[in-house]
């Protein structure tokens, strides 16, 4: 069973994926965190984000297993993640390394932005995972705050909206609702609620 969840930044599409892929004993691949390390390659090598062929370079030079989460998951690095995310050529870098990922016998699950429109696009369950701006901006300035960063609310709130903009406005794989997704909106959700719903929704699907 493939099962495809996207959504924009702090939806909590990231918490169901890992919580869904124990429940139903499948590997997980949280993509995000592609282009998190393309742009950290990049900026570690004192490259542009837009240089696009050192981009590619780095998004091939990707391995799927060696992120070092504790540099990749700051507020710099998701608006830095975004600015790759939208080079075509990037994305066709990663195309294959999460197309294998998900072809795993048995499937898997993964999360991002195009799983259900661009990766698998027949995928057994999608679901494209929502939450207000405002829930999203201190569902994440509490995350940043437990990692240590010092966190101003309005420049995540700020953040948030920059980055659901160029995600959802770029021409190569926007943010967009798969026809057949099921939508889950988290903005009234506690966690397990939220997982709650989504097992649900598999379940609905895995029965048809
Ligand atoms: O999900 P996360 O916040 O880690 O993603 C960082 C950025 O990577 C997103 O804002 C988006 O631009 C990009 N991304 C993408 N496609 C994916 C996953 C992430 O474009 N499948």
């Amino acid at each position: 069973m493939i099962i495809a969840l996207d959504g924009p930044a702090a939806s909590g599409k990231g918490t169901l994926a890992r919580r869904l892929a124990a429940k139903y004993r499948l590997p997980h691949l949280d993509t995000g965190l592609l282009y998190r390390a393309t742009a950290h390659a990049l900026l570690e090598a004192g490259d542009r984000l837009e240089d696009e062929a050192r981009a590619v370079a780095a998004a091939r030079g990707l391995g799927l297993t060696d992120f070092d989460e504790g540099k990749l998951r700051g507020r710099v690095m998701g608006e830095a993640a975004s600015v790759v995310a939208a080079i075509p050529a990037v994305r066709a870098a990663l195309l294959d390394a999460q197309r294998s990922f998900a072809s795993r016998p048995g499937g898997a699950v993964l999360d991002g932005r195009d799983i259900g429109t661009v990766i698998c696009p027949k995928a057994d369950v999608k679901i494209f995972v929502v939450a207000s701006s405002e829930t999203r901006a201190n569902r994440r300035a509490l995350e940043l705050a437990g990692q240590g960063e010092k966190v101003d609310y309005a420049a995540v709130l700020e953040d948030i909206k920059t980055r659901d903009t160029r995600d959802s406005s770029r021409s190569a794989a926007p943010l967009l609702k798969a026809v057949d997704a099921v939508s889950l909106d988290t903005t009234a959700l506690d966690v397990e609620g939220a997982f709650a719903a989504a097992v649900a929704i598999v379940e609905s699907r895995r029965a048809i």
